[in-house]
């Protein structure tokens, strides 16, 4: 079930102090994730979540994770920026890229960042970007297709990322020679997934794998990362994962292959699931079109969330003042782009829409601003806090025609 906990009132008020269409974050629920999620793996030594900067990538959204004690993952020099902009260091910043400029190592070095390379050849890039540090983080590839049960969960073997098997025993050996004196191991095997076993069975083989990783090459595994991957509930009919059962799930896994007293710590680098539920995109019905198919035209389009049209994603609706009307009318909600895809939703029901409706489409708090483009000379919106206090604050405006152009020789 998407997240309904904040009400409509809320929505109506944030929308008269604001032109639509914006996201609203709401503070209180990414604070209150944050802390169950710490709450689930504080029996985990040394356990941090990295917040994917990706995901949100907005300063005032990662100073409220520093503030609950998060760090930030980041993957470019933006977002190496942007954990600097918030007041992360060191090992409060996790730098995960792939096929990135080598300048970013050094960057990423300065910073003293926990580095996790996504490839072998990776090893001498850092060393010529800023050296090697005392404990490097690598990413695993098991190849093949990744199972949970019956169901498959991915295909590691057709992405592009990490180390093979093979390769893992080769770099390691190499990094100890270089001065390394501990490990991390990373592996993302699934994306957005609810099922409560998916971060244990990770955890299983990467604990098995880092175990003997460590009596392969004699040196010691300081920490696993469990990446991202935890999904959210985008549909009415899904559950949301619960993220207590998981952190027992991985508890258990660890007992199993390290005993209960060991050291090794526990990273995460969840995005969609820290902050997907906590955002809304709000947006007014501005055309009705009757043809062949009803059509509510609404003021955003896919430039303020491209899931719908990128993935086919569903994004719950409802229609502020409507929630519990009958969902007795079938649209297409699209946007107005030249560009057929830009369909917040298709044969989707609802309530009679009415022009002046606003619209909320639910779970755009994790890769929803943040996939944003301009494409038809369409331009981003702006972001709204709604704060702990309930009061309202602009923490990016909208996108001018002056920014559009700003680039322009
Ligand atoms: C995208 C990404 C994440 C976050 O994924 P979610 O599905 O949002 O949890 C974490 N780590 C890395 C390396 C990623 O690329």
């Amino acid at each position: 079930m998407p997240n309904f906990s904040v009400s409509d009132d809320v929505f109506v008020r944030a929308a008269e102090q604001f032109p639509t269409p914006f996201h609203l974050y709401d503070e209180a629920g990414i604070r209150r994730t944050a802390r169950t999620l710490n709450a689930a793996f504080a029996w985990a030594p040394h356990f941090q979540e990295y917040f994917a900067v990706k995901a949100l990538p907005n300063p005032h959204i990662l100073r409220i994770f520093r503030e609950e004690g998060c760090g930030a993952d980041c993957s470019s020099e933006c977002e190496l920026l942007l954990a600097e902009m918030a007041g992360f260091s060191g090992e409060e910043i996790m730098f995960s890229a792939n096929a990135m400029p080598p300048e970013e190592f050094d960057h990423a070095r300065r910073l003293n960042a926990v580095i996790n390379l996504d490839d072998i050849s990776d090893i001498d890039l850092l060393l010529a970007h800023g050296g090697i540090p005392e404990v490097v983080c690598v990413r695993y590839n098991p190849g093949g297709e990744f199972h949970l049960g019956n169901a498959i969960m991915g295909s590691p073997g057709e992405s592009k990322y990490g180390w093979t098997k093979e390769q893992l025993p080769i770099g390691l050996k190499r990094l100890k020679e270089l001065g390394v004196k501990g490990f991390g191991l990373h592996a993302f095997l699934a994306s957005n997934t609810t099922d409560n076993s998916y971060y244990p069975r990770l955890a299983g083989i990467l604990f098995d794998l880092g175990a003997e990783m460590e009596k392969a090459c004699g040196l010691p595994l300081r920490f696993v990362n469990l990446s991202g991957g935890v999904g959210i509930p985008y549909r009415p009919e899904e559950k949301e994962a619960d993220i207590a059962a998981i952190g027992e799930g991985v508890r258990q896994e660890y007992v199993r292959v390290f005993g209960a007293n060991a050291s090794v710590g526990i990273k995460t680098e969840l995005g969609r699931y820290m902050t997907g539920p906590h955002g809304w995109l709000l947006t007014h019905a501005v055309h009705e079109k009757n043809i062949y198919k009803h059509y509510i035209g609404v003021d955003a389009c896919a430039s303020n969330l491209i899931r719908p049209a990128m993935y086919g994603a569903y994004h719950h609706i409802h229609i502020c003042g409507k929630r519990n009307a009958p969902a007795d009318h079938v649209y297409d909600v699209t946007g107005c782009l030249c560009e057929n895809n830009d369909k917040f939703a298709v044969d989707r029901k609802l309530p009679k829409v009415e022009k002046g409706d606003l619209l909320v489409i639910h779970d755009t708090g994790a890769h929803g601003f943040a996939m944003g483009y301009q494409y038809n000379g369409r331009l981003r919106s702006a972001e709204v806090l709604y704060t702990q206090d309930g009061s309202f604050r602009l923490i990016r405006r909208a996108e001018t025609p002056e920014d559009y152009f700003a680039t322009l020789l």
